[in-house]
């Protein structure tokens, strides 16, 4: 267990449970001490397996939000299907279990005293550090938009109040008006995201505003699951949403967000009754105040252990690595957590290390009963996580089998969800 220096601390968050207000000084005293910043899909994932798995090891979860609302089905909550509550989960089973959290944003890693420092002064100290810190926006990307601007037209891409304020956009869009979606470059946090949304918001104004129409503007020429997402909206949406890919004016290079206007590489400025903009990404900014991002703004991997190949003792998973051919997902965040968490009881209490393999599925619901998905599996190489074979939706599915698919990907989500949080 973790001992207290230099003063006590004041409270717990919740009684009876190992969730912790911030002390000033956290040394633990075991056969190692794992400290795990994020407590998302990969960072939840790591701190419950290393626990479960070496329980005589001191595990630290570091998490800003007392809560974690998941971004997988936050488009079911802006398309009605799904409310906030459902996709709300709580901590405190985690801490039951033995793991230390602590809700608290870490502000700084100091990677040769192998200490994490909390915003409120807090040192906490590790053998073993997993960063799993999801992604950050690159602000200055688009000229005019930054955090005040995604007040006004959200990002909901770190799932919360931005969702909630999208839903809220694009239930009071006015009648007939025009909703413009920006698409991130790549590479970026759940290839589909942005596509399954657009289905999302389709099927709002379906419902209730059927003359509105849908602009996304992509830098990029092609995206993910792209035949099969035009077929959802030829079949569901019909006449609706316009897609804009990079060498047709796709490229954003300014937003007003007071004027809702969105001006494109080729000087146009298209007005906006409502609008998603979706901004470059990088690794959460704790990776690089860490020192473990490259050039590229991501953290590169062995592939064999998720371990950094830049900073020592210190273990990368999820969005903010450089994840190979997966893509950067919460099934993905899920599978390279579990590969970490063998890998971090391997170093501390020499362990079995298999050889790592991953997996990933990525479900889209366009519509009520209609889900499509693609997938792969992996396994490490030298070089990076690479794929070994995948499959993918077909276009012309037929409806009972789109259902079948709707109904495996709830499966998938509650388990995904128990298998972190439970
Ligand atoms: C609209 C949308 C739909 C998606 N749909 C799917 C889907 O259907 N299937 C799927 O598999 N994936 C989906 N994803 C992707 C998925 O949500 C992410 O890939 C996944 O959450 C990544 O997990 P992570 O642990 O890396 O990051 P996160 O889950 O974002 O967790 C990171 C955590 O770290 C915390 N944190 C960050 N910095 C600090 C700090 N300094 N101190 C303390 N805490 C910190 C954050 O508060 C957060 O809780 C979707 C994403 C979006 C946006």
């Amino acid at each position: 267990m973790i001992n207290i220096t230099r003063r006590r601390f004041g409270q717990t968050a919740a009684a009876g449970s190992a969730i912790l207000a911030a002390p000033s000084i956290l040394r633990a005293q075991s056969a190692g001490r794992v400290v795990v910043i994020g407590g998302g899909a990969g960072g939840g994932t790591v701190a419950k397996y290393v626990k479960k798995d070496a329980p005589d090891l001191d595990v630290t979860l570091i998490e800003a939000n007392a809560q974690y609302t998941t971004c997988f089905y936050s488009n079911l909550y802006i398309g009605g299907i799904r409310d906030l509550d459902s996709i709300t989960h709580s901590y405190d089973t985690m801490a039951g279990n033995g793991v230390n959290v602590i809700n608290a944003m870490a502000s700084g890693v100091d990677a040769g005293a192998k200490t994490v420092t909390l915003e409120d002064g807090t040192v906490v100290e590790y053998d073993k550090l997993v960063l799993a810190p999801g992604i950050d926006f690159k602000w200055d990307a688009i000229e005019g938009y930054d955090e005040a601007a995604a007040d006004i037209m959200p990002h909901a891409y770190k799932a919360g109040p931005q969702t909630k304020l999208l839903k809220e956009k694009v239930d009071a869009m006015a009648e007939g008006g025009t909703f413009v979606m920006v698409a991130p470059p790549n590479p970026y946090r759940c290839p589909p995201g942005p596509y399954e949304r657009v289905c999302m918001i389709a099927k709002r104004f379906k419902e209730s505003n059927p003359t509105a129409k849908i602009m996304i503007l992509d830098p990029k020429e092609k995206h993910s699951k792209q035949a099969l997402f035009q077929e959802a909206w030829d079949n569901h949406y019909e006449g609706m949403v316009e897609w804009v890919p990079g060498d047709f004016g796709g490229k954003v290079t300014a937003i007003d967000a007071t004027a809702m206007t969105i001006t494109t590489e080729d000087g146009e400025a298209v007005k906006a009754d409502a609008a998603n903009i979706i901004p470059p990404q990088k690794a959460g900014t704790i990776a690089e105040i860490a020192g473990a991002t490259d050039d590229t703004g991501w953290c590169p991997i062995d592939a064999h252990t998720m371990a950094s190949t830049v900073v020592d003792d210190v273990y990368v998973v999820g969005d903010a690595c450089i994840p190979g051919d997966m893509p950067k997902s919460g099934f993905s965040a899920n599978s390279q957590a579990k590969v970490c968490a063998m890998a971090v009881r391997n170093a501390l209490t020499g362990s079995d290390l298999f050889p790592a393999r991953f997996r990933n599925t990525c479900w889209s619901t366009v519509a009520d009963e209609d889900t499509m998905k693609v997938g792969a599996s992996y396994e490490a190489t030298d070089e990076k996580i690479a794929k070994t074979e995948g499959f993918i939706s077909e276009v012309g599915e037929s409806a009972d089998l789109r259902l079948q698919t709707r109904e495996e990907a709830d499966g998938w989500y509650d388990s995904i969800t128990a298998d972190i949080f439970s």
